[in-house]
């Protein structure tokens, strides 16, 4: 290994990529109705009031490629990812976010040019997880995913003040947040485990 350098396994500018489409979410927290969002191509900002549930945007993103943890989603139960009512609307039963996914670079492996990945619950506590609107189990989506290290990646979504969290580490702290991010860390372990 190069001293402090960080070696580039995959990813990178000429990398293949899994774009971010658009978003769907009905019943998702605050998201009473179905709200479509579209991002690619290009940076897209999401700018309101505090309080308007720009992070609730997150949390579906996040909750849509698998994420399990209500905590890391802002919530005590699961149940509470569902819209629980308003002074004027009555609390759903269903919450659903559904994500398009430009997968015309083949990083996905699967046979689809797009790819669409949602994800239901039930106030009963059933769950549907979905890929392109075939019913799969999360094991399956998080296949998928795993090919773009988009399962499992804590780095996929960067939250609020962690981007001063990562700033405030030490140099060496750093590099492994960025080794994550970049689904290299997991090459490395690996290498590491076979040495
Ligand atoms: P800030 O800028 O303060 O971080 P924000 O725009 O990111 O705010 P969010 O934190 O995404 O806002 O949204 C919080 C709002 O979502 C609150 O008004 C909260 O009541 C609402 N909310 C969260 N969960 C539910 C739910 N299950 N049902 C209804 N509303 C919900």
């Amino acid at each position: 290994m190069p001293g402090d350098e960080l070696t580039v396994i995959d990813g990178g500018v000429g990398a293949k990529n899994a774009v971010l489409k658009t978003l769907t979410m009905t019943g998702f927290k605050s998201f009473v109705g179905r709200t479509h969002l579209e991002f690619a191509p290009g940076i897209t900002a999401i700018i309101g009031p505090n309080g308007s549930g720009k992070s609730n945007i997150a949390d579906a993103i996040r909750w849509a490629l698998g994420e399990n943890n209500a905590r890391v989603l802002r919530a005590k139960k699961n149940e509470e990812l569902i819209f629980a009512g308003s002074e004027t609307r009555r609390g759903l039963g269903m919450a659903e976010a559904v994500l398009q996914l430009d997968n015309s670079s083949g990083r996905l492996p699967i046979d689809y040019r797009e790819i669409e990945v949602g994800r239901r619950l039930y106030k009963n506590g059933e769950a549907e997880y979905l890929v392109n609107r075939s019913r799969v189990r999360l094991r399956d989506l998080q296949d998928v995913l795993a090919g773009a290290h988009l399962a499992d990646n804590p780095f996929v979504v960067i939250g609020q003040g962690l981007v001063d969290q990562v700033l405030a580490l030490r140099r060496s702290d750093r590099r492994t947040v960025i080794e994550e991010a970049a689904g290299t860390r997991r090459l490395h372990l690996r290498r590491e485990d076979a040495l």
